[in-house]
């Protein structure tokens, strides 16, 4: 085995661009020890080329406007970024008064200003900031949490060991393949592009990017009309989700019934969508109105709010008066939950997700030792392939990925334990 020299610290963060080094000097700031690698020349990234217009939406609903993304992580940045402004005013960052940037309100800064004085904060607290440095790939322990990363720099290769590791890359404009993988074919080499040479994706690369989680919530246009999620009546979900699994993508997904428009047939619907889309994880709801949201507010107007939530849509607790009787509407729900994770049914839709993940993409990151996948294959095989009354499914199953998709073996290990654990769920909340 090679030894590379190696060193720690508290936060290991990959990229000086705008978030790596907004990050690395908040932490420096706050008594950690920073080490920033940055694989261009210089500081900055992206970030020197903008206008410096530090902005967000006013409101969850303008946010909303932008389409995808994670809500949370929406409220995150909304909750915030006046204190934000606050600690580029304490550090005496220039910052014009405010303008309307689309549909929000934002603030020119000093961009430059604001990276040096990161920078030093970094170094002022016995961190450092390396430049020209690659990051090769991400060192995990033997559960495969993140521990650091390996890189290349004029010195050779060190190990740098951290408690935390933060991949601040940037996007991946640069990169002809990712943007025919995630934009679309054309967008390989028909864009004018407008963006800074190391944006290649390199974060997600050395993240494993591979699955992606979706807020599909139902295959019916009227109810999504309903839960106004336009961004999924865009396109055909079904085409959608086949072409995000083409990219080498495993495609997880959300899905609600109880919508005032759900249909009689929304249960058989749901079903069939799930099997024909090849999502093996799919996780179904109960429609629950949540305290302030939108739908909370109109099922108030309406008179028929039941009770708090108590926090979970996958209980059989309604807490609003829904349109379809609610004895059927919970009967039905219980059933989709049986028919998706029915056995059989499951390991047949790991295998055609797994057919259509393979034919490209990246390849999954497991963890470093040999040992502990040989001890989680055994304890699956146990599990699922002995004392499992559904075993000969599983056999099945481990027979059908060696004939014919034997590079996604521990892939298919892995969705057998999470279809197990599903299963045993679903026997819980169907008692
Ligand atoms: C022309 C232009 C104008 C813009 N104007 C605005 C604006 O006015 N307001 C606004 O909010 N946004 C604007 N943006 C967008 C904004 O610049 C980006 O959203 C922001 O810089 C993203 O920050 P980041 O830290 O994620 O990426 P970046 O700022 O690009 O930083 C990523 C850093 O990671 C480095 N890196 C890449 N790979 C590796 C690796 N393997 N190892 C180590 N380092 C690596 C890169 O060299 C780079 O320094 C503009 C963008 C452009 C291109």
């Amino acid at each position: 085995m090679t030894t590379h020299d190696s060193m720690s610290c508290d936060v290991l963060v990959l990229g000086a661009g705008m978030a790596g080094l907004s990050a690395a000097g908040y932490a420096a700031e706050h008594g950690a020890t920073v080490i920033v690698l940055e694989r261009a020349k210089s500081i900055g990234g992206s970030a020197l080329l903008s206008g410096g217009i530090l902005w967000t939406a006013t409101s969850r609903e303008r946010m909303q406007l932008y389409g995808t993304g994670i809500p949370g992580l929406g409220d995150v940045v909304l909750r915030n970024y006046a204190r934000g402004l606050e600690w580029l005013r304490r550090r005496g960052v220039a910052i014009s008064p405010a303008v309307p940037v689309l549909h929000g309100r934002g603030y020119q800064i000093d961009i430059l200003d604001h990276l040096r004085g990161c920078k030093n904060l970094v170094e002022q607290h016995g961190g450092h900031v390396a430049l020209d440095t690659e990051s090769r790939e991400l060192l995990r322990n033997d559960n495969g949490a993140v521990t650091g990363a390996r890189i290349c720099h004029a010195d050779g290769v060190i190990d740098v060991h951290a408690a935390a590791t933060i991949l601040a890359t940037g996007g991946y404009q640069n990169s002809s393949e990712l943007r025919a993988q995630h934009i679309h074919p054309n967008a390989r080499d028909k864009l004018l592009l407008r963006t800074n040479p190391m944006s290649r994706g390199d974060g997600m690369r050395l993240a494993g990017f591979n699955r992606a989680f979706l807020g599909i919530e139902t295959p019916v246009e009227e109810s999504l009309k309903e839960a106004q999620k336009g961004q999924n009546l865009r396109h055909d979900l079904l085409e959608s989700v086949k072409k995000i699994q083409s990219y080498g993508i495993e495609v997880m997904a959300g899905f609600i019934v109880g919508f005032d428009n759900d249909p009689d047939d929304i249960f058989d619907r749901m079903i069939n969508f799930i099997k024909d889309s090849a999502i093996p994880l799919a996780m179904v709801g109960l429609l629950t109105a949540l305290p302030n949201t939108q739908l909370w507010r109109r099922l108030n107007s309406e008179g028929r709010l039941l009770g708090e939530s108590g926090g979970s849509n996958t209980h059989s607790d309604l807490n609003f008066v829904t349109r379809m009787d609610s004895a059927r509407l919970v009967e039905g729900y219980k059933s989709i939950l049986r028919s998706i994770y029915d056995t059989r049914e499951y390991y047949d839709r790991a295998l055609e997700c797994l057919r259509r993940v393979s034919q490209t993409g990246f390849k999954s990151q497991r963890g470093t030792s040999f040992l502990n996948d040989l001890s989680a294959l055994t304890r699956i095989t146990l599990k699922l392939g002995v004392r499992d009354q559904d075993r000969w499914e599983f056999w099945r199953y481990l027979t059908q990925t060696l004939a014919h998709n034997r590079g996604a073996f521990a892939d298919s290990m892995r969705l057998a334990a999470m279809g197990y654990h599903f299963r045993k769920l679903t026997e819980t909340y169907c008692e």
